[in-house]
């Protein structure tokens, strides 16, 4: 390591039986160079963005592996363990809470390279490797005609792998639901190196779904490294509806109603006043009012019907297509946290879950508590995933403090994730617990997380699987 390079601690050197090992199998998709270890030692955590902003890296890894398959990622994991290495499977490193970062240096396996997809029309089941790029498999499946109907804000940035380990979601998810719904079957490296297979099935009622033990499980208890998916044909119609309401309790109360009835429209989004300004200030109507932008989409005769149901149910002025078009041509483009960082802006975003019988009232308090931490310029939300039994808010905060803005940062998270326990919310709706989380997570398990712990031990004896991650 140089001196003129950016500081960070080297992660601990490997064994040299275990560099060998791996170098043997790998060749050069392994590596110890320092770009390589600094490179892997953050992720889409605002925390770690700071990290590279000041050239300083608390934590970073040993060694990079790509493997190129399954046998591969055994070998490495078998290694690791037989030598007590800590392991981190790596997707696309768009993960916003630190889930990736080797807090306990070891190896990190990038899974991009196992990006093979394979689909089965008859039974409507695309297979494909962990670390398949998000696009890509989108854009295979639409140029087969089909679609799989998870199309996450990163979907350029993100793999496959990441959204069953994180529980991810989309922006079509009110129709097409989270990637939960779409795993039929999975295929994961155990942390003792051996691969257990589950096959897809339409359905199967053969003991609990150990699927879902993978689902959510954020690298803590094995390596995704392929999965068999549902997919949808692509829609024949869709139609695009945009309405006015006076407040976002009128809203978010329409959208009720049209779930309450079982329309399924792909995409709902209700934004505050403050972020119907900020999105949508082009369209004058929407001034000091909420937008809310709705895609209905599928078989013409579903299309039709549900099209009826919103319009029957949603109280409000209608606006149009445009509205929903200016979200379709801007839904990809993000201000990153980093643009604000080096401006002393510390900017990030929040994504909670509460039943629609608390959802004023948390959205209300959690806006509130945010506003109260000294700093705070602006906090605001919108609804952006729907259930009939609640609704997922979509906070988003930036402040400047005064002094050290980890600190602001924290007393931030720590507003948002009481208020939210207090209202009886879920700490979090689809980004996963990560590092930023962990702390919180025992306080909406209770009991459980010590079930969560003994399934973790119980797996991961060594605890060689992503130590610390989720506070595991
Ligand atoms: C601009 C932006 C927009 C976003 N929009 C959305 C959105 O719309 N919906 C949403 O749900 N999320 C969103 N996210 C969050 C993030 O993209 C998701 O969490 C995504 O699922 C992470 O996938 P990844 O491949 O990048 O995973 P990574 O960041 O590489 O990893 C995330 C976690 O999963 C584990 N992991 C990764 N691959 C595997 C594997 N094969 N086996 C086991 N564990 C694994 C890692 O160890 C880590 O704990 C967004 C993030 C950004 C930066």
């Amino acid at each position: 390591m140089t001196s003129t390079g950016p500081a960070f601690k080297p992660g601990y050197a490997l064994p040299s039986e275990v560099l060998e090992k791996l170098r043997n199998l790998l060749g050069e998709r392994f590596s110890t160079g320092d770009a390589d270890l600094l490179s892997y030692s953050h992720d889409y955590w605002p925390i770690s963005l700071q990290w590279v902003l000041k050239g300083s890296f608390p934590w970073v890894p040993s060694a990079v592996a790509w493997p190129e398959n399954t046998f591969e990622v055994q070998e490495i994991v078998k290694t690791a363990y037989g030598n007590s290495i800590p392991v981190y499977a790596f997707g696309g490193g768009s993960g916003v809470l630190g889930g990736t970062v080797p807090e306990k240096g070891g190896i990190v396996v990038d899974l991009k390279r196992m990006r093979s997809i394979r689909l089965n029309e008859e039974d409507m089941v695309v297979e494909a490797e962990a670390g398949v790029n998000g696009y890509y498999l989108e854009k295979y499946l639409n140029s087969k005609g089909y679609t799989l109907g998870h199309i996450p804000q990163s979907i350029y940035v993100s793999t496959l792998g990441g959204w069953i380990a994180t529980k991810a979601t989309g922006q079509f998810s009110t129709k097409y639901g989270g990637i939960e719904d779409m795993v039929l079957g999975l295929e994961a490296v155990l942390p003792w190196g051996s691969a257990v297979t589950l096959p897809p099935h339409p359905r199967t009622s053969t003991g609990p779904d150990l699927r879902r033990l993978f689902i959510g499980s954020e690298g803590v208890l094995g390596i995704v490294t392929r999965a068999w998916l549902k997919t949808c044909i692509l829609p024949e119609e869709r139609v695009l509806l945009s309405y006015v309401s006076e407040t976002f309790e009128e809203a978010l109360e329409s959208v009720r109603r049209i779930l309450k009835r079982g329309a399924k429209p792909a995409v709902v989004r209700v934004y505050d006043e403050a972020e119907t300004k900020r999105h949508f200030y082009m369209f004058e109507e929407a001034y000091g009012r909420i937008m809310t932008v709705i895609v209905v989409e599928g078989d013409s005769g579903i299309a039709g019907a549900e099209r009826r149901i919103v319009e029957e149910e949603f109280r409000g002025r209608m606006l149009g297509e445009e509205p929903v078009k200016h979200w379709l041509e801007t839904r990809f483009m993000v201000k990153e946290a980093s643009e604000f960082a080096p401006l002393g802006v510390v900017f990030d975003t929040i994504e909670v879950s509460v039943g629609w019988s608390r959802a004023m009232s948390l959205y209300r308090s959690l806006v509130e508590a945010v506003r109260a931490v000294k700093g705070t310029l602006f906090a605001s939300a919108h609804a952006s995933h729907f259930y009939p039994q609640g609704v997922c808010f979509y906070f988003t905060f930036a402040g400047v403090p005064r002094g050290n803005p980890e600190k602001y940062y924290n007393d931030v998270w720590e507003a948002a994730m009481k208020t939210t326990l207090e209202n009886g919310g879920s700490i979090s709706h689809h980004h996963g617990v990560g590092r930023q989380r962990r702390s919180w997570l025992k306080n909406e398990l209770g009991p459980a997380f010590n079930l969560l712990k003994k399934v973790k031990t119980a797996l991961d004896d060594k605890g060689v699987m992503n130590p610390g991650n989720m506070g595991l």
